[in-house]
């Protein structure tokens, strides 16, 4: 249940409402906005509670009930867009923000070398992967430790911010030095005990979505973040699994408008391990600036033929440096800039 206060109500009103949910057993989370405050009555069955508790209270200006599993990620919760600031770089503002790097950090050289190219070809944030979380235990997982130390060189480097994955909750806070984006792969979407402890560490996180989780789930899933308080949550399709196996996975363009009209939290769309082979990722990231998402998430390998991970999928420099002329007229187009 979602409790709207009216715009510049005074402390004591919100309290009130906060105490009240407290009574009666449940909990309240607070968004701050502008002007107004919205209050998300959380706990089980809130389905039962009469909303009039709560609209005659003072300063109260409506009390909507949400009857969808998640709460803190709907639209409701929140007037306006999420905006997730990484070094002033803006996530879901009308800048168009591209996330570019290989699958897997492998070597500083490498790594060097592929920050090198996708800042000089207009990405404002670095990915590469050093803990993998890999379908076989016996392949690359990652130089760990030794993967964040490069990414900490080329982001001072080339000033560019960095993202990398997170697979364990014990590794949060030794991930939070090196990144300032966590990722949650797909694999670990409904891994709780990491979402609990991504969301307390309060560290700017991409929640990528499960391989077989319906957008309700993902939202669901986004809820275990920002119930600890971390509001720098941003969403990212990745494919999910079909009937269809002439791509990876199944992107699903149609998750781009459902999460825009659901959600206020920001969107980004990886095509990479969608498409599964470099020939494909070029028209799908297209189809994602045009479809209204907030970002892109790109594999770029310097030399994809000599990729520990996920080569075929991975674009080369050039292939990269074409599509992000590509790209440009397209977000002019739907109101964006890169
Ligand atoms: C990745 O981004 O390298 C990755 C492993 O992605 P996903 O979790 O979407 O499979
Ligand atoms: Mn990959």
């Amino acid at each position: 249940m979602i409790v709207e206060m009216r715009a510049g109500s005074p402390q004591e009103e919100v309290d009130a409402v906060v105490q009240q949910a407290k009574s009666l057993g449940f909990d309240a989370q607070l968004n701050l906005g502008t002007n107004k405050t919205v209050v998300a009555i959380l706990g089980h069955n809130t389905g039962q509670l009469p909303t009039d508790i709560f609209a005659i209270l003072p300063g109260v200006e409506q009390v909507t009930r949400i009857m969808k599993p998640y709460k803190l990620a709907a639209r409701e919760f929140k007037t306006g867009n999420s905006v997730v600031s990484i070094d002033g770089i803006k996530v879901g503002s009308k800048r168009f923000v591209i996330m570019a790097g290989p699958c897997a950090v492998e070597s500083e050289e490498q790594l060097i070398t592929a920050a090198k190219i996708v800042k000089e070809a207009g990405a404002c944030i670095l990915r590469g992967g050093a803990f993998k979380p890999r379908t076989s235990p016996f392949a690359f997982q990652g130089l760990e430790e030794a993967g964040l130390t490069m990414l900490q060189k080329a982001k001072g480097q080339f000033n560019i911010p960095v993202i990398t994955e997170v697979v364990d909750p014990h590794d949060v806070e030794l991930v939070s030095k090196y990144a300032d984006i966590l990722q949650i792969g797909a694999r670990n979407m409904q891994n709780y005990a990491l979402l609990t402890k991504v969301g307390k560490s309060k560290h700017a996180v991409v929640l990528k979505r499960g391989l077989s989780a319906t957008i309700k789930e993902w939202l669901t899933a986004a809820d275990y973040l920002l119930a600890e308080g971390n509001t720098k949550v941003i969403l990212c399709e990745r494919g999910i699994r079909t009937f269809e196996d002439s791509t990876r996975f199944s992107l699903d363009i149609g998750s781009i408008p459902v999460i825009k009209k659901s959600s206020h939290l920001p969107l980004i769309v990886d095509p990479s391990h969608a498409a599964g082979h470099y020939s494909l990722v070029p028209a799908m990231a297209k189809a994602v600036v045009a479809a209204g998402a907030d970002g892109l998430l790109i594999e770029v390998h310097p030399n994809p033929k000599k990729a520990l991970v996920d080569g075929l999928q991975s674009l080369t420099p050039s292939d990269f440096i074409r599509l992000m002329k590509e790209l440009k007229p397209i977000a002019e187009a739907v109101g964006r800039y890169i």
